[in-house]
């Protein structure tokens, strides 16, 4: 298996380029280049994908379970030994530090294959009974051809989060990576191709959101879409789903608080603060980007955290002592340095950071940005209200467990949040006020793929892991008998 210039959709099991016969250019955000082309795809290719979703659904919702676990686990062991290979092409892709791809990215997304691959083997329906009249039993079938769309910051992690399942229940798939890191897609159709993943169960299309993502939204034929990505392009997916009672499942964007009272562990919250900041370039929908600290430890953590975070190593995705790589295109940069004029503009003060990092020889044109930190903003403004998505944090000083609830929740957003303390008491207070999908508590990003995950407010509709998936990919039908 290999990486290849030209990337082709992978339409009814074969690779192929798109109808339009037209290539859009893939930059590697290390140096700035195109390295390769992907297919710019349209409703053509989408409704040739469709059609060959359809016809594969019948044979592939009734094939016996242990046959359908047995090819998605075979799929999980190809990623797993091409993991090198995957890694460097996740990280071509996105400019983050191959450290990063190899630990996280790709592990994580042949465990998503393997834990979906358990799940269904075990997943049951209820049953409800009414003694002396009838029992009711629900059937959980799959909905028939569902659509899957997803970002570029963990490329084929939430790809597959999102796939995985799907085909686990039974359902045949439409997706599209996004057109900024496509590569570990295409590498999973040749995955599946190895796996003897029947043709048309899995179909990827490459290329435009607004073209070939558009269309996989608006075919008639697609009954359900799962869509993680930005708030305003959930709203027009949404716009074009609901009229069409299409089910959704949106994991949107998020400005995800960060609380540390007074009484946490200094130390222990420090080395993970730095990592829910500045983690893939704060490129993750969890990272939180509005540190909020009670007034007796502001000075220290504001030090202490400065420190730590100039001494970050920005550069080269493929050098082991880069902490940090290349955001992930020149207009993402532009719209990361935007932000910072914008914080500047609104009174803030930047404490380090706030400048691209000047690179030299190959990666003199790359995505580069120093690590930010910002203080002095009202929690109104926008730099504390909008998603900024880059290595950007601000931090607040609070007083009190209201005060920071209070901040916490000031937002159109309701994703994650961090909860730093020792006193049990009050992180469980505080974790039920908090309007979030998700709150870690002495922690960040420690994941079980058994919990719901998904946001509140803006950050999304539904809910994505374990049953929940299992669920949306699933139409319940109460089937009731009646008996005497
Ligand atoms: P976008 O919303 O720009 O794009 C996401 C995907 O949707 C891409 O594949 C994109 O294609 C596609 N797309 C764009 N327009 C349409 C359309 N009209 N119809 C159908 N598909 C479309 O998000 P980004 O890729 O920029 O990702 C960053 C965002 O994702 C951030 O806001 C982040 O918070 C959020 N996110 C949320 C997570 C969560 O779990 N809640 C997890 C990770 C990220 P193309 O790339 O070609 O434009």
């Amino acid at each position: 298996m290999k990486t290849e210039q030209y990337i082709k959709n992978y339409i009814n099991g074969t690779l192929q380029p798109a109808e339009s016969t037209e290539f859009i250019e893939n930059y590697d955000p290390s140096t700035g280049q195109v390295y390769s082309y992907i297919p710019d795809s349209d409703s053509r290719d989408v409704d040739k994908a469709v059609e060959a979703a359809q016809k594969a659904f019948p044979a592939w919702s009734v094939m016996h379970p242990q046959k359908r676990f047995r090819i998605l686990m075979r799929i999980a062991d190809i990623i797993e030994q091409h993991l090198d290979l995957f890694a460097e092409a996740e990280s071509r892709d996105s400019g983050k530090p191959l450290s990063l791809s190899s630990t996280v990215d790709i592990p994580r997304s042949h465990d998503n294959f393997r834990f979906f691959a358990t799940s269904l083997l075990h997943y049951s329906s209820e049953s409800h009974n009414m003694p002396g009249q009838a029992i009711n039993y629900t059937l959980r079938q799959p909905i028939g051809v569902v659509g899957c769309i997803s970002p570029w910051n963990l490329p084929l992690y939430l790809f597959s989060w999102k796939i995985a399942p799907a085909l686990a229940t039974g359902n045949c798939i439409v997706a599209k990576p996004s057109e900024l890191t496509p590569m570990t897609a295409f590498l999973l159709s040749k995955a599946c191709q190895e796996a003897g993943l029947p043709p048309g169960v899995l179909n990827i299309v490459h290329g435009l959101g607004s073209k070939a993502g558009q269309a996989i939204v608006e075919h008639n034929d697609v009954k359900a879409i799962s869509f993680t990505g930005g708030t305003n392009t959930g709203r027009k997916i949404a716009a074009v789903a609901a009229p069409n009672f299409k089910k959704l499942s949106l994991e949107l964007g998020g400005k995800n608080p960060n609380i540390i009272f007074e009484d946490c562990d200094f130390d222990e919250m420090m080395i993970h603060t730095l990592r829910s900041s500045f983690s893939n370039n704060g490129q993750i929908c969890l990272c939180g980007s509005r540190i909020l600290v009670q007034r007796g430890i502001y000075d220290k953590f504001k030090d202490e955290f400065v420190k730590r975070v100039q001494f970050m190593k920005v550069g080269n995705p493929f050098n082991s002592v880069s902490d940090l790589g290349a955001v992930v295109s020149k207009e993402h940069k532009e719209k990361v340095l935007a932000y910072i004029a914008l914080a500047e503009m609104e009174g803030g003060k930047i404490l380090c950071g706030g400048k691209p990092m000047e690179m030299k020889g190959e990666f003199a044109n790359g995505y580069y940005l120093k690590p930010t930190v910002i203080e002095g903003l009202p929690n109104q403004c926008r730099t504390n209200q909008e998603e900024i998505f880059g290595p950007v944090v601000t931090i607040q000083a609070f007083d009190t467990e209201e005060e920071a609830i209070a901040l916490a929740n000031d937002v159109e957003y309701g994703l994650a949040a961090t909860v730093w303390t020792t006193d049990i008491n009050k992180s469980q207070r505080v974790a039920q006020q908090l309007d979030t999908g998700i709150v870690w508590i002495n922690c960040w990003m420690v994941r079980d793929l058994r919990t719901p995950f998904g946001g509140m407010k803006n950050s999304g509709v539904g809910r994505e892991g374990g049953l929940e998936a299992m669920r949306f990919f699933t139409e319940p039908k109460n089937v009731c008998i009646k008996y005497s």
